[in-house]
């Protein structure tokens, strides 16, 4: 990977998963904002974990219209948490023009900060949601992939669109996902030398139609910047450097990547179009408005940034 290449200028990006409601951008999400604008990722869609993180992002993405968007929902880790009006919640959320995703969603059997069939009925409750409110799903899966796939098996043709984020599966896996007519979310996980190789391997399967990219910032720092940056927090800045490890692994001029990934993001996410003048000023948050009132740091945050386990959103308990 050359750090110049990653550098050069390219097509308008959109980071489709960042979780900048997490605590660690608390102080300077202006900053890494600018910074992203200077990599020419332009839009950004903040993932909501939880109640609480939904609600934060999509107060964060109201201050930047157009430029910034937001999911609801409820991560697996905090399936626990998932109660009987959560569903109204999560609707009141999407009546924002903000939020333009169900989730993260789906099932994580790998830590199990939730008990599983907990899990399985938040994630049943989430894609019926999606399912009377239209609206595609961001979805989650870890060392759950059998159980996954069969639950969104009996859901998917009652859904629009659907994105697998941060996918870190097999082939084996990759296909049924697509066969599924699901959509694919590459984070850095693909520069991880120790545990992404594979990735590259079998990401070419992907149809340039269904794949996107994300940084699942703060987490997921990829492992192989150089120089590697002083501080462990993921950002969306660093997405460029994601687009050119896709682009080598299909043997793909990045910049057409880049063009088919944010265009597939737009069309996904039913993005409005954005006029390119636009593009020449960062992302800056409007002054928060006081009919917004911002929740406490969402719990869900409090992994640390360094933490490269994949895109789970609890800290270790
Ligand atoms: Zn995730």
């Amino acid at each position: 990977m050359n750090p110049e290449k990653d550098a050069l200028v390219i097509e308008s990006l959109i980071d489709i998963g960042a979780n900048l409601s997490h605590e660690s951008f608390a102080k300077d999400l202006n900053a890494a904002l600018e910074r992203a604008h200077l990599a020419q990722v332009h839009r950004i869609v903040i993932t909501g974990a939880c109640e609480a993180s939904s609600i934060e992002a999509a107060n964060i993405a109201r201050r930047a219209p157009k430029r910034l968007f937001s999911t609801a929902g409820v991560h697996p880790h905090h399936a626990n948490e998932w109660h009987a009006r959560s569903d109204q919640a999560i609707e009141r959320l999407i009546e924002g023009d903000e939020v333009v995703a169900i989730g993260e969603t789906g099932l994580d059997f790998n830590r199990d900060f939730s008990p599983r069939a907990k899990q399985e009925y938040a994630f049943e409750a989430q894609l019926e949601l999606a399912q009377s409110l239209g609206l595609p799903v961001f979805l989650h899966a870890r060392d759950a992939f059998d159980r996954f796939i069969a639950i969104l098996g009996q859901w998917r043709h009652r859904l629009s669109k659907a994105v697998i984020h941060c996918f870190t599966g097999n082939a084996r896996e990759l296909d049924a996902c697509l066969d599924l007519d699901l959509h694919v979310g590459i984070t850095g996980w693909i520069c991880d030398e120790r545990r992404g190789l594979h990735l590259r391997e079998i990401i070419d399967r992907i149809p340039e139609d269904r794949l996107m990219i994300e940084t699942d910032a703060p987490y997921l720092l990829p492992r192989d910047l150089d120089p590697a940056p002083d501080s462990r927090r993921n950002e969306p800045m660093h997405l460029p450097h994601i687009l050119h490890r896709v682009a080598k692994s299909i043997q793909r001029p990045a910049a057409e990547v880049a063009r088919a990934t944010t265009g597939n993001a737009q069309d996904f996410f039913s993005l409005p179009e954005l006029d390119p003048s636009e593009n020449l000023h960062p992302i800056r948050l409007d002054p928060i408005h006081p009919e917004s009132s911002t929740p406490s740091p969402s719990q869900s945050a409090a992994r640390a940034p360094g933490d490269t386990r994949p895109h789970s959103g609890a800290p270790d308990r």
